[in-house]
């Protein structure tokens, strides 16, 4: 009877996600066609994409030995795709077998596979867990990163660094450039050497900005990871660092790490321009079930193409669903206005809808200063 339940949920569920998926296919048609010579661009952000012991489990199809992380992202995607750029922390290290979760990092190539799949273009490998495999595990994530898709914030060795960094983006003639450092990593900098990770270092981040404008960049983007974890509120370094990025320059400042949302702040300048800062996106995809760690925001920013000014920042709250499923786990990530208004066809159980409305209620309230994507 369970699993009647349970296949007509996967059904129920799934023919809803083909339902949403198929507008935003066609919503991303016409706005491309009429985009054509479109003079703005928009980019989304996602937080922190994590991949703990029980969702390895969870994707793990013992019969192949494969992991299958597709139903994850299956309900979410078309909210990634249907943006110009879709941006994420990667917090993780691709270093081959085992598979591990927390503390120290490994995951399937699959997990990257599928979030590309699902319309992430560029990954943020900044962050404390970079280095949990050493050099080796650096070296084998950039190198399959490099095979697949586009990375920023970490690198084999200096050299790599120089010529890679910052990253240039270009998308409809605008001339982007992202930032990634981050406030350490798990092991010291010795077990890691030479390959290098961006910290947060003031000087150099100047000079990278220095180095972006004399690359073109009319438009330049820092992505940082900071904060105090499972705090609500961004602390007095990140809103000091936040200051200091806007007098070098930087226009746009998204945050990751605290594995909660924080708030979100627009910096005005004496010119009457003005910076976004989305401290902290949460968790975009994790196993961490504690009220306002289970679930993130995606950020969306337009930006004016002809005058790099930005036109708007709006944010979707997401919600991970952890439903078990024949046995184990699995996760879904709720793109939350949409789970109300089709509740009943999603049909979560009353324990994971008052979770959700938990965290959509705490994620609204603090985040009052902004819109919700639509
Ligand atoms: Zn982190």
């Amino acid at each position: 009877m369970r699993k009647l339940t349970l296949i007509l949920l996967f059904t129920a569920v799934t023919s809803i996600l083909l339902g949403v998926t198929n507008k935003h296919i066609d919503n991303k048609i016409v706005s491309k066609y009429e985009d054509a010579d479109s003079d703005k661009i928009t980019i989304v952000f996602a937080g922190d994409l994590m991949v703990h012991q029980l969702q390895l489990d969870a994707a793990h199809n013992k019969k192949t030995n494969s992991y299958d992380f597709n139903p994850c992202f299956s309900i979410i995607k078309p909210y990634i795709q249907s943006a110009d750029l879709a941006i994420a922390n990667l917090e993780t290290t691709f270093s081959g077998k085992p598979y591990t979760g927390y503390p120290y990092f490994s995951s399937p190539e699959t997990f990257l596979e599928t979030t590309i799949k699902s319309g992430f273009d560029i990954f943020q490998i900044a962050n404390n867990h970079i280095a949990d495999k050493g050099s080796e595990g650096i070296k084998q994530t950039v190198k399959l990163l490099s095979a697949k898709t586009t990375f920023v914030g970490s690198y084999i060795d200096k050299q790599q660094r120089d010529s890679l960094y910052p990253l240039i983006v270009e998308k409809k003639g605008l001339k982007m450039a992202l930032l990634n450092c981050t406030y350490g990593t798990e092991n010291p900098k010795e077990s890691y050497q030479p390959c290098v990770v961006n910290l947060i270092d003031t000087v150099q981040i100047h000079q990278d900005v220095i180095t972006a404008r004399k690359r073109g960049a009319k438009f330049v983007i820092m992505t940082i990871h900071w904060g105090d974890e499972y705090t609500l509120a961004a602390n007095e370094e990140q809103k000091m660092l936040a200051r200091y990025f806007t007098h070098i320059g930087i226009n746009l400042i998204i945050g990751s790490h605290p594995h909660t949302v924080q708030d979100f702040e627009i910096i005005s300048l004496p010119d009457s321009s003005k910076v976004p800062v989305f401290y902290s996106l949460g968790n975009f995809i994790s196993n961490q079930r504690k009220e306002n760690s289970n679930g993130g925001i995606l950020a969306y920013v337009t930006i004016n193409t002809k005058n790099n000014r930005i036109l708007n920042c709006s944010y979707l709250p997401t919600y991970v669903h952890r439903e078990y499923l024949q046995g184990k786990y699995q996760y879904y990530i709720l793109p939350i206005p949409e789970y109300l208004k089709h509740k009943t066809t999603y049909n979560i159980g009353a324990t994971a809808d008052s979770l959700l409305h938990i965290f959509y209620r705490n994620t609204t309230s603090k985040l009052s200063n902004i819109s919700i994507h639509n």
